[in-house]
């Protein structure tokens, strides 16, 4: 399979060798054809699967095939659920139309809108957008969506998850009403289905199976941990590893300002990026993570969404998320492209169920190990962590329990009741 024999244009296929890209991704061979013959596209596949380009190729293609009006309305309209993300959309848009005749944009809040009202203004064929600031410009009568031939509603799940859904059903509304619609969700809800009803009409379906996505070339690992030692630990395999590209997720935002203070503390260099920080800061981190002056991003779930980081090498969950379908997200952002990643988990007691909940879902257990000098605490209460500050939303499992005993571990680095191990792997049975 090549991306000519995908039907692509000799200007996109141009594009492409530029990207180095070789072959489509499994996604990309499934997306591309349907979107080309016009229909609408219900699209499973999660960031990392190569999607942007399983979208916006085709969408080019079939704008640049169409003769633009003169004053340029928006003809194509992606709809992504944060900034970061819609960056990086637009930056992949700018990619593949260099050589077409198609101009683009990015609209986001947080920064003044000036700059975006006037390129807009200019003409765009294909506006990539958040809903907030692409509400308000066209409350403000600063941009039209009316001749939208095309719609992408990209990461559709995470949408919801922000609380996106009113915001997406105003903007269905001020586009025509006959239009192609494409939706990429990582995950399929009963909401994210109701939704696509709502958009879709008689889609063709296509979906990255778990064989074919990056997650098989992902090695993941389960470190089971005294929660007071996780700190200890993290800084110890980043620093005996030599890692140079880590992203860390952390539940809360205190945690992750918590975390990277510390790691700074001890010569790490990292930065920390949640919803507490402003656009400019986030830029900043992101940048310098790629760039290479940043070592460690320690990220929210929230914060993290979307974000494109090729080639990241590891992945560490200092906290397992409770909510199992994060894990899969969180772990996405490894081994991208065929390239092999690593993630690890620090669980404590406290995460046994949600460690159990991921194993469910992913329909595997964890290889779990436990360094020595960072035992568990065997006495440590197994009761789910405390939910609240980690963003609001809530876990969706039912096999909760009460969360009534306190947790000891914080106190198990001076524990000495407990003989050391000798070796310091195990294997879960
Ligand atoms: P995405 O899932 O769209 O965020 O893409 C994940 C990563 O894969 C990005 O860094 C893309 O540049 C890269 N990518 C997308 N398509 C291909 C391809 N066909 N071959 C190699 N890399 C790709």
């Amino acid at each position: 399979m090549s991306f000519k024999s995908l039907g692509l244009s000799e200007a996109l296929l141009k594009a492409i060798s530029k990207k180095g890209y070789s072959i489509p991704s499994p996604i990309q061979a499934k997306a591309i054809p349907p979107v080309l013959l016009g229909v609408d596209v219900l699209a499973s596949a999660q960031t990392g699967t190569g999607k942007t380009a399983g979208f916006t190729l085709p969408l080019l293609h079939l704008l640049s095939e169409r003769p633009a009006e003169r004053h340029r309305p928006v003809r194509a309209l992606i709809l992504t659920p944060t900034r970061e993300l819609a960056a990086q959309v637009y930056a992949n848009v700018r990619e593949y139309s260099e050589f077409l005749d198609i101009r683009s944009t990015v609209i986001f809040g947080g920064v003044n809108q000036k700059s975006q009202v006037s390129t807009i203004r200019q003409g765009v064929d294909v506006l990539v957008a958040t809903p907030g600031r692409l509400l308000d410009l066209h409350n403000q009568g600063l941009l039209s969506l009316k001749h939208v031939e095309i719609f992408v509603l990209d990461e559709a799940d995470r949408m919801l998850d922000m609380g996106f859904l009113r915001d997406i059903e105003r903007v269905m509304k001020i586009m025509p009403a006959k239009r192609q619609n494409l939706m990429f969700s990582a995950t399929f809800s009963k909401d994210i289905k109701k939704l696509a009803n709502g958009i879709l009409n008689h889609p063709a379906q296509v979906e990255a199976t778990p064989e074919n996505t990056a997650v098989e070339a992902i090695s993941q690992k389960v470190y089971r941990v005294a929660k007071g030692k996780k700190t200890d630990l993290i800084i110890k395999l980043i620093l005996d590893g030599n890692w140079k590209q880590v992203l860390v997720f952390a539940r809360t935002k205190h945690g992750a300002n918590k975390l990277t203070k510390k790691m700074i503390s001890e010569g790490i260099t990292a930065a920390a990026i949640h919803g507490n920080k402003s656009q400019g800061a986030r830029t900043k981190a992101l940048a310098g993570f790629k760039n290479g002056t940043v070592s460690v991003l320690v990220a929210t779930d929230i914060a993290a969404r979307g974000l494109d980081i090729p080639l990241l090498p590891h992945v560490v969950n200092f906290e397992i998320p409770n909510i199992s379908e994060d894990y899969v997200h969180r772990i996405g952002r490894t081994g991208r492209a065929g390239a092999k990643g690593e993630a690890i988990s620090l669980v404590s007691a406290d995460e046994t169920t949600f460690l159990r909940d991921i194993e469910k879902l992913i329909g595997e257990k964890l290889p779990v190990e436990i360094m020595e000098g960072y035992e568990p605490d065997p006495n440590a209460s197994t009761a789910p962590i405390k939910q609240g500050g980690g963003g609001g939303r809530s876990r969706n499992s039912n096999n909760s329990k009460p969360k009534t005993a306190k947790s000891s571990e914080s106190k198990s680095s001076h524990n000495s009741r407990r003989p050391k191990r000798t070796n310091d792997r195990r294997s879960k049975s």
